[in-house]
């Protein structure tokens, strides 16, 4: 009989769950339940009008290749760069990515070429500089799709999935999971309609987190508490990071300040690049970042990120995060606040006037001026603060007054799942992967969270028969 095999969610994690399936186990029945829409209908309307109409759900975080869709398509290379080398070792994991990546990304038609690999001699110039100025700076290859392509891309691996029999049934929410004496049944949609499957792999990303966390604490899904990152979107003329931008393309810093000893680091830079909005259930808006390969600002822009991890008694890292990213709403009347950093030194807000005085425009035009420091816990704002003079002695020109922050950037890891090296919960047949169980943090390790899945998933179809 053919195995049932149900994916819920289908981005990245899921997507490759499939892929993957479609290659080790040409017989088994795939159902995808995407609460999205097909990557076809996807559309943001935001892009041509400038204004966020609150769609629901988000066209940017749901649908078909999920939050993959119009991200910048910028592929890690690297098995440090993304959340699995806890649980997969060096050379192993290197393996899978550089096989995720011609087996599928460039069979859809990726690009080949291969960023950060050049320039060696100026790379470790800037990495002597990052020593002199106490941060650590980790320098990795990466593939950079842009958000054109990588919609392509995507858009031809869900005609592939079609056209191979997987089903995909959008705009549906996936409620509940059945358990039936410690092993998962399958699940529950429309609030009470069953469908049965022999294994059940939940992969709903950041924008599900929340679901899935109520989820465990229901079903008795086994989690730890992971640290919530809060952060600003720091936004500069391209001049400002031009080293950094040709070198590196991206360079991740991190940073443990002064005063709290807190890691802070540098997350998603987007050379050329545009800040955007990014939306949860109930509208919660919290900044992001992007760039396109054809379309080009005249900024670059990245995250600022500020580790938190809460001890007993608390446990709701999610919530902590969107308390703030909500104050930082309020004052902006429902959108993202800008300071220059200037104002944030001087202890006032950013005023329409003053947005106006430098050489920089802002790309998200229709943020707020306004003041962070009435948004971001005191410990946040100090640690980004020192982060940034920290990074203006490898930078020279980010600790400007005309340097912009948005806020709030919110990165919800919260939920991570207890899986063992396969990826199982502690409910049989009911597996977990990708950023929305904690375990990944990007485009490519949820690829090949998705990959290690249905290997798994085979391996064990195999030795049961
Ligand atoms: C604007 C933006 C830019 C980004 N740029 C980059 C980048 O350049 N490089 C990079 O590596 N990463 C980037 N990321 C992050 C990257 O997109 C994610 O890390 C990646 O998509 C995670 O994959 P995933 O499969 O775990 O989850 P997701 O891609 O979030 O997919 C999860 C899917 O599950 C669905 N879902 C949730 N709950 C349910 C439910 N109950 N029932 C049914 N379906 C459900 C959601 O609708 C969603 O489609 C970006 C993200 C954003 C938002």
């Amino acid at each position: 009989m053919k195995k049932k095999i149900v994916i819920v969610g289908a981005g990245p994690a899921g997507i490759f769950t499939a892929l993957e399936l479609l290659d080790k186990m040409p017989d088994s029945e795939i159902t995808i339940f995407e609460k999205g829409r097909s990557i076809t209908k996807r559309v943001c309307p935001k892009r041509t009008t400038g204004e966020c109409v609150h769609c629901e759900p988000c066209n940017i975080t749901t649908g078909f290749s999920g939050a993959g869709a119009f991200s910048d398509g910028k592929l890690s290379l690297s098995p440090y760069v993304g959340g699995l080398d806890q649980y997969v070792e060096e050379k192993h994991l290197q393996e899978l990515i550089d096989y995720t990546y011609s087996r599928y990304y460039e069979t859809f038609g990726a690009d080949s070429k291969t960023y950060g690999t050049e320039n060696m001699e100026m790379i470790s110039d800037l990495k002597l500089k990052a020593i002199q100025a106490n941060l650590r700076l980790i320098d990795y290859p990466l593939k950079h799709l842009g958000t054109e392509q990588a919609y392509e891309v995507y858009s031809r691996i869900q005609q592939y999935l079609e056209e191979k029999g997987v089903s995909l049934l959008f705009e549906t929410k996936v409620d509940d999971i059945f358990v039936d004496k410690g092993r998962v049944g399958g699940v529950i949609i429309h609030e009470t309609e069953k469908i049965p499957a022999d294994n059940v792999i939940i992969t709903v990303g950041r924008e599900g987190s929340e679901w899935f966390q109520g989820l465990c604490r229901k079903q008795g899904i086994r989690t730890a508490v992971n640290p919530v990152d809060v952060g600003v979107r720091i936004e500069v003329k391209d001049e400002i990071m031009a080293k950094i931008n040709e070198f590196l393309y991206e360079g991740k810093l991190v940073y443990y300040t002064d005063t709290y000893d807190d890691k802070v680091r540098t997350f998603c830079q987007n050379p050329s690049g545009f800040v955007a909005v990014e939306h949860y259930e109930n509208g919660l808006a919290t900044v992001n970042g992007h760039s396109y390969k054809n379309t080009k600002s005249k900024n670059t822009n990245f995250a600022l990120l500020v580790s938190n991890q809460f001890d007993y008694p608390f446990h709701e890292p999610i919530e902590y995060g969107k308390k703030v990213a909500a104050l930082g709403n309020m004052l902006a009347d429902g959108k993202i606040l800008v300071q220059r950093f200037g104002d944030f030194i001087r202890g006032r807000r950013t005023t329409r006037e003053r947005l106006k005085r430098g050489n920089i425009t802002p790309t998200m035009q229709d943020a707020e001026p306004g003041d962070l420091g009435h948004a971001i816990p005191y410990r946040t704002m100090l640690n980004i603060k020192e982060t940034i003079l920290a990074l203006d002695k490898l930078i020279p020109g980010l600790a400007s007054d005309e340097t912009l922050m948005y806020g709030v950037e919110v990165k919800f890891y919260s939920n991570k799942v207890d899986v063992t090296q396969d990826f199982e919960t502690n409910i049989a047949r009911l597996y977990a992967g990708g950023d929305g169980a904690g375990l990944t943090r990007g485009l490519m390790h949820a690829s090949v969270n998705g990959i290690m899945i249905a290997r798994a998933i085979a391996r064990r179809e195999k030795i049961d028969k």
